[in-house]
């Protein structure tokens, strides 16, 4: 059986109970319902102020911004959800150093929560290298659901995994 990439580091009940889903094609369904809302954001222009709304809301006093562009290339496992490994630390120690926030394409067509999700993991990371505690208090300072919407951003990257 293929792993699941995006769920690797939870308990083998979540996976199977992911599986079942999966299988009775009832994922993206469910998914499609929870997170109706679709997001307006298409250019690097209009991503570049919606990420500086959020950091002037949330966090002014950190570094300016640079570059904040839509990237076909990234992988958002490597490079925003690698919670569980050290990649996270050389992947946010390029971010601070650069000040420049990178988010991977496929949340372009995805729901306005899990971009917005992303924009504050990525935002957290100009003040914390690390996925410690301190990160995920601001994560959650400026989003109060973002470990579910961490998680259901796996189940969401799941779907679009099994459907190709
Ligand atoms: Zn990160």
């Amino acid at each position: 059986m293929e792993p699941l990439k995006y769920l690797a580091g939870y308990p083998p009940h979540v996976q199977e109970r992911v599986r079942e889903l999966i299988e009775q094609d009832r994922l993206g369904a469910m998914l499609a319902d929870k997170y109706a809302q679709a997001h307006a954001v298409r250019s690097d222009g209009q991503l570049y102020e919606y990420v500086q709304a959020l950091k002037d809301r949330h966090m002014r006093k950190a570094v300016p911004l640079g570059k904040v562009v839509y990237d076909s290339k990234l992988q958002v496992m490597k490079h925003a959800l690698g919670t569980h490994t050290a990649i996270s630390r050389v992947h946010g120690g390029k971010l601070k150093a650069s000040r420049e926030i990178r988010i991977a394409t496929v949340f372009r067509d995805a729901p306005a929560e899990f971009l917005k999700m992303i924009v504050v993991h990525e935002l957290a990371h100009m003040k914390e290298t690390d996925h410690n505690k301190a990160f995920y208090q601001l994560c959650t300072h400026m989003e109060p659901d973002y470990h579910q919407l961490e998680f259901d951003l796996r189940l969401f990257l799941t779907h679009l995994d099994a459907g190709r």
